[in-house]
């Protein structure tokens, strides 16, 4: 039996129901990420686990155990916020101290354990500061030891890295995903950050209106989106609006391009309306590239962005982006020039809304 599962859990304010009939099942020592926009349900989510809200319908269990009618204190969790929830009249010492206090444990225990949690974020030397003498990150960095240090079976990050400048935001986030492994610990984190998501966890939720549309490794996220709704909020997807030519063919049509697809169009007619999602890094302008499928327009924008040039092309009433690395001057693209990518038909995804 999996260590975290969340089963049928429903959850309404009044009238409405903002977690759907949500299920997971979640491995000891993983690493989860909630992702999706705000007010999707993530936080709801978290706080039911945590005992802080009570599920309408249905049953959390940690270790086989089911927390339903178990107060938060009874609860075996770590907590991390998006504010710097730390207690401001009190040292950082005597933060991280706080739960090992509560618990009663005895005092060379907890000078121990709070020197151990300190190491482990790498601020012994910051032990007598007060929160504000700490930068943001370090703040957080606090806040995580004050939720490791009691021993949880389950730690809760709650968008940790959202307040933070964006450097501390990559810095931190690879030093939450070294620690955790370091611990071992069963962590879900919420964030509305792709990025942050893709890069950080062993599987991924997405989430949509209260409903995972999606859960499943970064790759399979950003690679294989199930829905529409993924494929536009993970990545930088193309999802470019299709018609069925000719099903029996496979054939779609994008403007003045029919393309065959690999994906098996199935029980569409010709005319239906698809959406197809294309990366933008998946095809090439160079004459000679290889690809047996192509698309031609013209371009409407180009930027060069360094290590790379993202130009983007109408074809059919869709804006197109593609990414080029390593670009040489003499292929850079014009506006108003005609442009025709190439790329593989397998690098075409049949969207399923
Ligand atoms: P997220 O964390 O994904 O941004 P939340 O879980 O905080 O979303 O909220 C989901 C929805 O539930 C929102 O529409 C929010 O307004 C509503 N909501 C959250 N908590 C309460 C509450 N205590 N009472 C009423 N509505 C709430
Ligand atoms: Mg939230």
């Amino acid at each position: 039996m999996s260590f975290l599962v969340l089963d049928s859990i429903k959850k309404s304010f009044g009238q409405t129901q903002v977690v759907k009939d949500f299920h997971m099942a979640i491995e000891k020592g993983e690493f989860v990420s909630f992702l999706g926009p705000s007010g999707c349900g993530k936080t709801t989510i978290l706080r039911m686990i945590a005992g802080f809200e009570t599920p309408s319908d249905g049953v959390i269990s940690i270790a086989g155990k089911n927390q339903n009618g178990l107060k938060t204190s009874q609860r075996n969790i770590g907590m991390v916020f998006q504010a710097y929830a730390l207690f401001p009249n009190m040292s950082v010492f005597d933060n991280v101290a706080f739960g090992l206090k509560v618990a009663g444990q005895p005092k060379s225990e907890i000078e121990k354990r709070v020197k151990e949690m300190l190491k482990l974020i790498h601020l012994e030397h910051l032990a007598d500061r007060y929160p504000y003498q700490l930068s943001g990150g370090q703040q957080q960095r606090v806040a995580l030891a004050r939720a490791l240090a009691p021993k949880p079976q389950v730690l809760l990050l709650d968008e940790p890295l959202s307040a933070l400048d964006a450097k501390i935001r990559v810095s931190l986030r690879e030093e939450i995903r070294q620690i955790q492994r370091q611990l071992g610990i069963t962590t879900v984190f919420v964030t509305h950050d792709q990025e942050e998501a893709l890069s950080i966890s062993d599987r991924i939720v997405v989430m949509n209106a209260g409903r995972a549309d999606q859960i499943g490794t970064p790759s399979d996220i950003y690679n294989r989106p199930a829905t529409r709704f993924v494929a536009s909020f993970v990545g930088t997807l193309n999802i470019i609006d299709a018609i069925v030519e000719d099903p029996a063919a496979n054939t779609i049509r994008i403007g003045e391009n029919v393309i065959k697809l690999r994906e098996p169009i199935g029980a569409l007619k010709g005319g239906d309306q698809v959406s197809i999602a294309l990366r933008p890094e998946a095809g090439s302008l160079n004459e000679s590239a290889t690809g047996d499928t192509a698309l031609t327009g013209k371009v409407v924008s180009s930027q060069f962005l360094g290590s790379v040039v993202r130009t983007r092309f109408e074809v059919g009433g869709n804006q197109i982006s593609f990414d080029m690395f390593n670009a040489p001057d003499k292929i850079l693209p014009q506006l108003g020039e005609t442009v025709t990518l190439r790329f593989a038909a397998s690098d075409l995804l049949l969207i399923k809304d």
